[in-house]
């Protein structure tokens, strides 16, 4: 796994932290009933996110498999 740029996220990052790029590294994730919870930390000044990523964001393969009907 690499890690995911801030692209997907998008909901009015400019919280703290004035000036700083945050580069969010990927602290641990949790998978949820309601997708994927993903907690976040800045390697510059320390920030930290939580992010949620519904069920459409990461389809996980593995249960959109699609059974064909007989
Ligand atoms: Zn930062």
């Amino acid at each position: 796994m690499r890690v995911t740029r801030d692209n997907s996220t998008a909901a009015g990052g400019q919280a703290s932290g004035a000036g700083c790029e945050h580069g969010w590294l990927t602290e641990s994730r949790h998978r949820i009933s309601t997708g994927l919870i993903v907690y976040l930390r800045c390697a510059s000044c320390g920030a930290r996110r939580v992010d949620h990523l519904g069920a459409g964001a990461l389809v996980p393969s593995g249960l959109s498999r699609v059974v064909a009907p007989r």
